[in-house]
């Protein structure tokens, strides 16, 4: 039991926090993520900043609180299809990221990753990249499959709290 939860921990994490249910009611046909971008009344706002390249949001189901999505505003569903201008900023984008998470959630670790296709998980097809935070001695998948997982944190509320933080202190994305 402790080896098939380490192995499906640590294969198929995201796999799990694909559903991002941001959608209010009835679901819409449209893409989630462009919805957001749009600010669609339909879909939950969790997006804690956003420039002309990137929208970055809290996740709604999050593995951990702290679970961050970055996304391009363009609707790409592959890595390649990215400018060299949004790798760039994407680049410097993460490094804030992690530096906010790092004073938000003082984590031990991160999983950083993309689902391209939805055999890899993604039920998004719109790009987006995961940024997850993660603890020494959090519960694993198969605690929280099992619906024994509790999280500390309201994603309401970590959104809150990072929109506050970077009010306060401006990302940095001065080098893309
Ligand atoms: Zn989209």
């Amino acid at each position: 039991m402790g080896d098939w939860s380490k192995d499906v921990g640590d294969h198929s994490y995201f796999l799990n926090f694909e559903k991002m249910a941001y959608v209010k009611g009835k679901h819409p046909s449209g893409c989630i993520l462009c919805m957001v971008r749009d600010k669609s009344p339909d879909v939950v706002d969790l997006s804690i900043w956003r420039d002309e390249l990137f929208i970055v949001s809290v996740n709604l189901y999050p593995y951990n609180p702290g679970h961050l999505l970055v996304y391009p505003l363009r609707h790409v569903e592959d890595v390649r299809e990215l400018t060299a201008q949004e790798e760039g900023r994407l680049t410097a984008l993460q490094r804030s990221l992690l530096d906010l998470i790092d004073r938000a959630c003082s984590p031990h670790a991160y999983n950083i990753g993309f689902n391209m296709g939805p055999a890899a998980g993604a039920s998004i097809n719109h790009l987006h990249l995961h940024i997850i935070p993660r603890y020494p001695r959090e519960t694993g998948i198969a605690d929280l499959i099992a619906g024994k997982r509790v999280l500390v944190e309201d994603p309401r509320e970590t959104t809150r709290r990072l929109r506050e933080m970077i009010s306060q202190s401006p990302l940095s994305i001065a080098n893309s």
